[in-house]
């Protein structure tokens, strides 16, 4: 069973469930009182709304001179890049790291992109054990944004023992996708904020760090050395798509997921992704994984919702439909898809054809449809008089 497949099969058994509607629609409600709590933390929140989305977007369109900046200040410090475009990259880089220091256990801290790349996996082939409760040498975490003025890593989270755990190690490894790049210090504060409180309804999370690189010398406390993996797997191929990049501004809260109607029926678990919802759903199908997720960007009704609700206003529901018209130009379409919009389009530009029966109609919606509509849902029939025709009849013009 291929990813669209088993798609279909999961939200089929899903959506028609009570504990799944009932998750929605706490979802939902989560969400509704972290935006009120949100609208009281900003004294404008509209205008930090489109502050951060133009700071965003800017950065994503100049994303190669913030990168630079970056890795220039973040060296100076003393840090280590490691540019990485493939989780094979990130595995074999990161097992070089492991092994020239001897090191036998470390602290990975689960998240999206420690999962994308599959760290665990590489460890475990080095036979390196993993824990995620004990101080080691070694840390292995995912940086929140990287700052290029100042070659900061922020660290956004509330864990007290994680929070220990992650300060004692001397050879700290952060990741960071290429997108997670702020151009200035002064950034933190806007989108750390608009972060936790899009995500969790609070000014800010308990623990927001700074790293500057390894210890100095005039420094008494703080990491050996410190690796920053920045990672494409994709994300290069995303920018290269002008009408869709600007996914790449998303600063990762979630609201969009929990506000959207096919999650809250669906459960993240039937996407099958790491990143899932709308925001995944675009870019996804992007990302290199061997799985194929094209499908993902009709797993959407374009409400809107999504685009209202983003702290950076990212128009998700415009990348969906960019993403369907590159798949159908790409001759992804079915053979079935194509008939049935060949016949629609026909029947649309002719007047006549548009007017034909009630029975005429059924048929060509039954065969293309029926089975797509499921068992669950009555299926809809044509009425019996076309909108024109009602029209004139009503104005007595027949
Ligand atoms: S796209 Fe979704 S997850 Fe990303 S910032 Fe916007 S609302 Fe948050």
């Amino acid at each position: 069973m291929n990813q669209y497949e088993s798609f279909l099969e999961q939200a089929e058994s899903k959506v028609f469930l009570d504990e799944q509607r009932n998750e929605g629609a706490l979802l939902e409600k989560q969400t509704q009182n972290n935006l009120k709590n949100t609208s009281t933390i900003f004294s404008n929140l509209e205008l930090a709304r489109t502050r951060a989305s133009a700071i965003r977007k800017k950065t994503i369109e100049n994303l190669e001179k913030y990168l630079i900046e970056f890795e220039s200040e973040f060296s100076k410090k003393g840090g280590k890049i490691i540019w990485a475009s493939s989780e094979k990259e990130v595995g074999a880089e990161l097992v070089k790291i492991v092994s020239k220091r001897n090191i036998k256990s470390v602290y990975l801290k689960e998240s999206p992109l420690v999962k994308e790349v599959n760290i665990e996996h590489s460890l475990n082939k080095e036979k390196i054990t993993i824990f995620g409760h004990e101080p080691f040498s070694m840390s292995v975490s995912e940086a929140k944004f990287i700052v290029a003025d100042t070659g900061s890593i922020v660290t956004i989270g509330n864990d007290e023992k994680e929070q220990r755990i992650l300060q004692q190690a001397s050879t700290q490894v952060f990741l960071a996708s290429l997108d997670r790049v702020l151009p200035q210090t002064n950034d933190i504060d806007l989108f750390s904020t608009l972060y936790s409180s899009y995500a969790f309804g609070t000014a800010s999370q308990a623990y927001t760090n700074i790293i500057n690189g390894p210890k100095q010398a005039n420094e008494s406390q703080g990491p050996q050395e410190v690796f920053l993996f920045l990672i494409d797997n994709g994300r290069t191929e995303l920018l290269a798509q002008p009408e869709q990049r600007q996914a790449l501004a998303c600063i990762s809260c979630g609201a969009c997921s929990n506000v959207c109607p096919v999650f809250q029926l669906v459960g993240s678990k039937t996407y099958d992704a790491v990143y899932s919802g709308p925001i995944g759903s675009v870019v996804m199908p992007y990302l290199s994984t061997e799985e194929d997720y094209k499908h993902l960007s009709y797993a959407s009704t374009l409400c809107g919702k999504c685009k209202d609700v983003c702290p950076v206003k990212i128009d998700i529901p415009r990348m969906l439909q960019f993403n369907r018209r590159d798949y159908v130009e790409k001759g992804n379409a079915s053979k079935k898809e194509n008939i049935s919009i060949y016949f629609w389009k026909t029947a649309m530009l002719k007047r006549s054809a548009m007017e034909k029966g009630q029975k005429v109609k059924n048929f060509m919606l039954k065969q293309f449809f029926r089975k797509d509509w499921g068992n669950r849902r009555d299926f809809p029939e044509a009425v019996s008089k076309s909108f024109n025709q009602q029209w004139k009849e009503r104005k007595g013009l027949k």
